[in-house]
């Protein structure tokens, strides 16, 4: 219950993995013989997918290590493109901490300035929050596909048209939402575009960074983008075989999942009064739920189920942390609403039944720690 952390790999993944790592040893930049070309091939297969699955050409797609790494890169090619003088970034103030830390380092090293998109409290992005935004002739404008806590989905087509008119350039941080909603590079003009193997059931530890025609620059792309080092293959042929099977089958899952998220919701919502749905109900990803019971500390209800459901506080790298959602925060959510909160993500292997007992184990660690804090 709790995918938007990590996703379990999909065997048919783990299959391509574990051939390419036994049977495709080489190295797929030794094409001298045909060890490396056979790792070349694989290489090339698995770009195509990724690709395919997101609308762009093959010739825009890097391998990195995951989203983390592809948003460093995206903000790093900008800034170096500008070597004039800062690159004036804006971005939504519900961005992931990886976002934020990419702009952080820019802004410490002298190279960035930020502008801050403020969104509702739905999470949905205030129209006139980026107007404001694009006016002051940013260079960058970085926005979620589908934010990871409350699972709000942007408009990205419309926010691309409005970025490009104002002649800026748009990185799109699409880890939780590439297969989930639709995402076209060429067709959107995307110039930016990061996203994770992870959250996809792919292996971990591999990602892509797509970057367009339109943000290309001659010598600077190679130099801060190019790779070098030798290939993570197995990793690469994995993810190109999750980008596969997201297309031919993301869709149709989806609306099982979303089926068993409704269930899972009504019978919270049923059995639990004082609960609220965070987030946009009607524009959400599918898989998504987060809830809130209202000054009921999130740490005693999720340590209450430890062991019995996966569900979160929050961002995978934030919980633990104890800190407060940044996400909840920007969205005006009150204190004791954000104490209270609780992230749900359901993953395509969910079942009905599943559902049904985790729907019973958090209604009951729920009541217990009401039951506790009442003194009872
Ligand atoms: N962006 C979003 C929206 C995420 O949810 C995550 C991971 O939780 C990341 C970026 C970082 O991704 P990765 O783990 O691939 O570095």
């Amino acid at each position: 219950m709790d995918h938007h952390a990590t996703t379990p790999v999909d065997p048919r993944v783990a299959d391509v993995v574990l051939d390419a790592m036994v049977n495709v040893f080489g190295n797929a930049n030794s094409v001298d013989h045909t060890h490396g070309e056979a790792a070349l091939e694989l290489v090339e297969r698995a770009t195509a997918e990724v690709a395919d699955l997101i609308g762009s050409d093959v010739a825009g797609v890097r391998f990195t290590s995951g989203s983390t790494e592809s948003i460093r890169l995206s903000v790093g090619h900008a800034i170096a493109t500008r070597r004039d003088r800062v690159l004036r970034v804006a971005a939504t103030t519900v961005e992931h901490q990886a976002v934020l830390d990419a702009i952080r380092i820019g802004i410490r090293s002298g190279l960035a300035e930020v502008f801050w998109i403020e969104v509702d409290a739905e999470a949905n992005i205030r129209p006139e929050s980026l107007q404001a935004a694009l006016r002051e002739k940013v260079d960058l404008v970085c926005v979620m596909g589908a934010n990871n806590e409350v699972g709000t989905i942007y408009p990205v087509e419309q926010i691309a048209r409005d970025v490009h008119l104002a002649g800026a350039k748009l990185l799109v941080d699409g880890t939780q939402a590439v297969g989930r909603v639709d995402l076209r590079v060429i067709d959107w003009g995307l110039d930016y575009l990061a996203f994770s193997s992870h959250k996809m059931y792919g292996p971990k530890g591999v990602g892509a960074l797509v970057v367009s025609n339109a943000a290309m620059h001659s010598e600077i792309t190679e130099h801060v983008l190019g790779h070098d080092g030798t290939l993570n293959v197995p990793g690469i042929a994995g993810f190109g075989e999750a980008c596969r099977l997201m297309g031919a089958e993301g869709p149709g899952d989806e609306g099982r999942i979303r089926a068993c998220r409704d269930r899972l919701e009504a019978r919270l919502v049923q059995d639990l009064p004082d609960i609220v749905v965070n987030g946009s109900r009607g524009n959400r990803l599918a898989h998504n739920l987060h809830l809130s019971v209202p000054g009921m500390p999130n740490d005693a209800v999720i340590a209450r189920l430890r062991n019995k459901v996966a569900v979160s506080t929050g961002a995978a790298c934030s919980s633990g942390a104890q800190t407060p959602s940044h996400v909840l925060k920007a969205m005006g959510l009150s204190e004791d609403m954000q104490e209270g909160a609780i992230r749900i993500g359901l993953g395509k292997w969910t079942t009905q039944d599943d559902v049904d007992r985790a729907a019973a184990e958090i209604v009951a660690a729920v009541r217990e720690v009401g039951r506790s804090m009442r003194g009872i």
